[in-house]
């Protein structure tokens, strides 16, 4: 190519070019898709339409789901930024809280707005077989109040199933997404109308992926306000790296994270898959 590309030098690029084949934005997605799914491949993206899951029992002396309060701030050129809420989490001292505690004072609407974006939004985070991609074991799902609401409906009636985590007796569940962003909407009611199957028929697979399911408590890590305010500036938090102290002293932001979030106020927040507003849980609990 290298030598053909000399001779004709002169000549008008569009007739001489041998075919060449193109990196679409479509490609482009895909592998965006690719890289975002093996960095957080457990983490399982609800899909438009119909999921169909079995939640996988929880080991001895947990809970079948871990629940977290994290804030989610859209920053301009960084995107969505997630947070574990250090006040809610261990009584510690919160950016995102302090923040909005200041606006809930103003008088001012757009404050006001902006407070109640800063909202800790409650999160859980539960071990799951995704029926379609069972080969892939035990799975992190996520979810908010408007799933998690259902599931404890669902838990507490027999008419709706009844306990769907028994590896035996239990069921699979249908998870529905519908619509997209702030309207997006999860309807969860069970396979079968809660007929028995069990989570495997092979007693050795059943228990892998009981064995094997994910730890959550990574989830629920508090961060530092150091960590908070790297992940602010865009820069990815290695659990690793977060352990070793020494390296966060270097120079931090001129920007305090007073600063970032006033600077945001006026972020678009319609990005946001918001599941619905749920306020109630968070004021109360310090
Ligand atoms: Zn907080």
């Amino acid at each position: 190519m290298v030598r053909k590309k000399k001779k004709k030098k002169r000549k008008s690029t569009g007739s001489s070019l041998i075919k060449y084949g193109d990196y679409t934005l479509d490609d482009a997605d895909d592998d965006q898709e690719d890289l975002d799914s093996s960095r957080g491949g457990m983490i399982f993206k609800w899909k438009a339409g119909k999921n169909i899951i079995r939640v996988i029992p929880p080991l001895p002396g947990y809970k079948w789901r871990l629940r977290v309060y994290e804030h989610l701030i859209n920053v301009p050129g960084i995107g969505w930024v997630s947070f574990v809420c250090p006040r809610l989490m261990a009584k510690e001292f919160c950016p995102g809280c302090n923040k909005r505690d200041k606006l809930l004072r103003s008088k001012n609407k757009v404050d006001i707005k902006f407070a109640k974006d800063l909202r800790p939004r409650r999160n859980n985070y539960a071990n799951a077989i995704l029926r379609k991609e069972e080969e892939g074991g035990p799975r992190v799902i996520n979810f908010g109040p408007q799933i998690e609401e259902q599931l404890i409906e669902m838990r507490k009636d027999p008419d709706l199933g009844g306990n769907f985590v028994n590896p035996i007796k239990g069921f699979d569940i249908v998870v529905r997404k519908k619509g997209e962003k702030l309207n997006t909407e999860y309807k969860v009611y069970p396979v079968g109308k809660g007929r028995s199957t069990p989570l495997h028929e092979d007693a050795t697979i059943m228990n892998a992926w009981i064995e094997n399911q994910h730890a959550l408590e990574r989830f629920a890590v508090v961060p530092t306000a150091d960590q908070i305010e790297a992940k602010m500036r865009g820069e990815e938090i290695d659990d690793e790296e977060a352990e070793d102290r020494g390296s966060r002293k270097r120079k931090r932001s001129k920007k305090s994270i007073d600063e970032e979030l006033d600077e945001i106020e006026d972020a678009d927040w319609e990005d946001y898959e918001e599941e619905e507003e749920d306020d109630e849980d968070y004021d109360e609990e310090e």
